[in-house]
């Protein structure tokens, strides 16, 4: 089906893969313009035609979001190329794991620089951009952004760090007209949860998905239409929430019947 454009323009990070890939079509489709964004443009590349192909108006970009430079550069020529910014997603994200004896310490910092840093040089170079245009930008953190996880020492810190900048986003730049939320899914059937699931240590697939009450993974479709909602008009009068998409698996204790 043809895209309708709009004057919407998007900038999302993690592109490439996963969630980050299914929120680029996801706003590409409502008629965003889409800044699409990850450390390796090459893996871009199929979605740029793809999306081109159905009447997108689209720009790949390679960046490291752990870097200002890298982040700030991109928000420029997304800006330069399309005129403004409307609507910011930071998608990209890295998942190592161990406790904080096991695991080594590049692991600790890596991980704080892409998932928390990462988030804090989008929302600090994109901001001013957001507030002209009253735009809205929305975060993925986790289920580990609200509890902990046995051998994730790391990953949960930097995705509770994620849901304490979002609220402080909402509460800064929320009287500047700009809303800010986060998405914490739990497991999504990306590139991401497979390499997870493949490293020694850690449980099966089934194992997790016994754990949730819808009884599976999410699909990164599933989490890029909550994401599409909070950025748009839908959600007008929502900010500063944090939006668990998990299954019902933090609901409470769950115990799988049979
Ligand atoms: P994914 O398929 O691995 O996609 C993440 C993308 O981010 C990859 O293309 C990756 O590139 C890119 N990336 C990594 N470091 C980057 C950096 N420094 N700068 C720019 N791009 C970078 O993962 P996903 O499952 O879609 O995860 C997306 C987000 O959701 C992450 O924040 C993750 O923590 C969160 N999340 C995922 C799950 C899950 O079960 N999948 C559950 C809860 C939350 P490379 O592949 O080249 O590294």
């Amino acid at each position: 089906m043809d895209i309708m454009q709009t004057d919407e323009v998007a900038f999302v990070t993690g592109a490439a893969s996963g969630i980050g890939r299914a929120v680029a079509f996801r706003l590409a489709a409502r008629g965003a313009a889409v800044a699409l964004v990850d450390l390796d443009a090459r893996k871009l590349e199929p979605i740029v035609r793809e999306l081109e192909a159905r009447g997108a108006r689209t720009s790949a970009l390679a960046c490291d979001v752990s870097s200002s430079d890298s982040v700030q550069a991109a928000i420029g020529r997304t800006v330069g190329e399309f005129g403004g910014l409307d609507t910011a997603v930071c998608a990209a994200g890295i998942a190592r794991i161990g406790d904080v004896v096991s695991a080594p310490e590049d692991d600790w910092h890596r991980t704080l620089a892409v998932n928390l840093t990462g988030t804090y040089l989008v929302a600090r170079h994109a901001m001013p951009h957001l507030v002209h245009r009253k735009g809205a930008f929305v975060a993925i953190s986790s289920d580990a952004g609200v509890r902990g996880s046995t051998g994730f020492a790391a990953y949960c810190a930097s995705k509770h760090g994620v849901i304490g900048l979002v609220r402080c986003l909402a509460l800064d730049h929320g009287p500047q007209g700009v809303r800010a939320n986060v998405v914490c899914p739990s497991f999504v059937d990306t590139p991401m949860a497979d390499q997870l699931l493949a490293a020694p240590g850690v449980q099966s697939r089934a194992f997790y998905e016994r754990r949730a009450p819808l009884g599976r993974f999410a699909q990164p479709e599933e989490v890029a239409n909550v994401v599409a909602h909070l950025s748009s008009d839908e959600a007008s009068y929502t900010n500063g929430m944090v939006y668990v998409v998990d299954g019902g698996t933090t609901a409470g204790t769950f115990e799988a019947k049979g």
